[in-house]
């Protein structure tokens, strides 16, 4: 069998140690890889590297693209980019899969039956990182969802279903507030959806599907989620399964694949053979059965979990009754090998059968564009004068009016504040006027002289957005109240 090209990266803290110690385990399982090494992480940022990668190292990703990853220490502070979000970002590896599974009663747990997966969206959300001080009082980060975004992850999530034997398919969003980008997500989960009948299908808001998922996990089997919620309650899933130190994650893509552990560097533990090497080594699992190597990865994993069950601990999961020997990360490795071949007795053995498990990228629905029409503008203003009183601001505004132009609703923080606003709200100095054609249609050319006239009348504009329908249906929501 030839051998598959991979890339390694050791990284900071207790990143070393834990990769020597997957790798050993994997190759003594009769792994066939060709190791690839590059450096990424803390080191290149003390030098100065703001970006944390040389140039080099995409490279080797872009030969190989199979990225096997350590944890990596981000420096605290503005400046540093994390390395994990640029390669995600930059390799297009826009779904996170991240099996949650509780191993009672070996590894303790208030959830002896979970095993859940969470198909974590990985690249847009509040994640696109599009910031801005935009007055001030106010601060802005823009949450990005698009409908190519949501077709990739919500289909990747079906299709790990139907390839995982998986029964179930729940996706959180919380549309009842976002309308138009949670909404999205739900929509498409909807559609997409449809093309499973087999697979049980539901949508839970994820403010109560995260209570219920905290409190009954076997509630759950596949849950698919847009970045943020996501992000965090996959780690959420992960400790009450027993131990964030135990999962490990893949995120794919449709020209990449990059492995990792969830945990951090933990870098109070590293040098002391202390860490435990499981949620690396089981996103090694998910490396063999990606580059078609499941018998390698069904033997370590049955290894893995013999392991446990005979009560061969790290620190981090060792409890006086349950575990029997306490051991570092180097043994503990050891204690693996040398159970290669063997199966657990209690645990439910896993089978990776010819290794269609980890679905490749998926790919988008060729659709026809929207007819879109501008019908008007939001022109968002600084204005910190006469107390904020928004009758004021109204009234001034009447200079800027004409050229087919109206003004129709002033909001402060999304509330209407005119007209016909509360005198109770409270208000910043960040304003949003939006402008409505008197009729038909707005050409460029009017919104750029509006602004001219915001601009002469004496006002600090902070930027626009279109205003927008879509083949007839309005793209933005009313302010609240509105
Ligand atoms: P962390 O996950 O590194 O550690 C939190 C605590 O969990 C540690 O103190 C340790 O007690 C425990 N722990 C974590 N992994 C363990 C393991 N394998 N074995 C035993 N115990 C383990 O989180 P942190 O302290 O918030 O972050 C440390 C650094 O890691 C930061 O620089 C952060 O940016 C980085 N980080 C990197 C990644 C990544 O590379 N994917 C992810 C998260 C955090």
């Amino acid at each position: 069998m030839s051998k598959t090209p991979i890339t390694v990266a050791y990284g900071d803290g207790i990143g070393p140690e834990i990769m020597a110690a997957s790798l050993h385990v994997l190759q003594e399982a009769g792994a066939q890889i060709d190791i690839d090494v590059i450096e990424v992480g803390e080191k290149l940022y003390l030098a100065g590297n703001t970006a944390g990668i040389e140039p080099g190292a995409w490279d080797s990703l872009r030969r190989t693209k199979v990225f096997y990853k350590a944890p990596l220490t981000t420096p605290q502070g503005t400046g540093f980019k994390s390395i994990n979000v640029t390669t995600r970002k930059t390799l297009g590896l826009y779904a996170n899969v991240r099996p949650c599974v509780s191993y009672s009663p070996y590894v303790r747990t208030k959830h002896p039956v979970m095993d859940l997966v969470i198909i974590r969206e990985n690249e847009e959300d509040l994640y696109a990182g599009i910031e801005h001080r935009q007055t001030d009082e106010v601060y802005q980060c823009l949450k990005l969802i698009t409908r190519p975004g949501c077709e990739k992850i919500v289909r990747y999530a079906f299709e790990y279903a139907i390839r995982n034997n998986r029964k179930k398919v729940t996706a959180f969003t919380k549309d009842n507030i976002m309308k138009m980008t949670d909404g999205l997500f739900h929509q498409v989960f909807e559609e997409v959806g449809a093309e499973y009948p087999q697979i049980e299908k539901e949508h839970w808001i994820v403010d109560i599907g995260a209570a219920k998922m905290a409190d009954t996990p076997e509630a759950f089997d596949v849950i698919v989620l847009p970045n943020l919620y996501g992000d965090i309650l996959s780690d959420v899933a992960a400790q009450i399964a027993g131990s964030v130190g135990l999962a490990g994650s893949a995120n794919i893509g449709e020209h990449a694949a990059m492995f990792e552990a969830i945990h951090g560097s933990a870098p109070r533990r590293a040098g002391q053979n202390m860490a435990n090497p499981s949620g690396l080594l089981l996103a090694g699992v998910m490396m063999m059965v990606h580059i078609g190597q499941p018998e390698v990865a069904e033997r370590v994993h049955n290894a893995w979990l013999r392991t446990l069950e005979d009560g061969v601990h790290t620190y981090d999961i060792f409890r006086d009754g349950v575990s029997k020997e306490k051991v570092g990360t180097k043994e503990f490795g050891e204690a693996i090998v040398a159970r290669l071949g063997q199966k657990p007795q209690q645990l439910k053995a896993v089978s990776y059968g010819s290794g269609e498990n980890i679905p490749p990228g998926s790919s988008v629905a060729v659709r026809a564009k929207a007819k879109k029409e501008t019908i008007g503008v939001d022109v968002f203003l600084n204005w910190d004068e006469s107390d904020r009183d928004p009758n004021v601001l109204g009234e001034k505004l009447k200079v800027v009016e004409g050229d087919g132009v109206k003004l129709s609703m002033i909001s402060n923080r999304g509330q209407t504040v005119w007209p016909k606003g509360q005198p109770e709200t409270f208000c910043v100095d960040h304003w949003r006027c939006r402008f409505l054609a008197t009729e038909g249609t707005l050409q460029h050319s009017q919104i750029v002289s509006l602004l001219d006239r915001v601009g002469k009348a004496g006002f600090d504009f902070i930027k626009t957005e279109n205003l927008c329908t879509f083949d007839g249906k309005k793209g933005y929501t009313l302010g609240q109240g509105e």
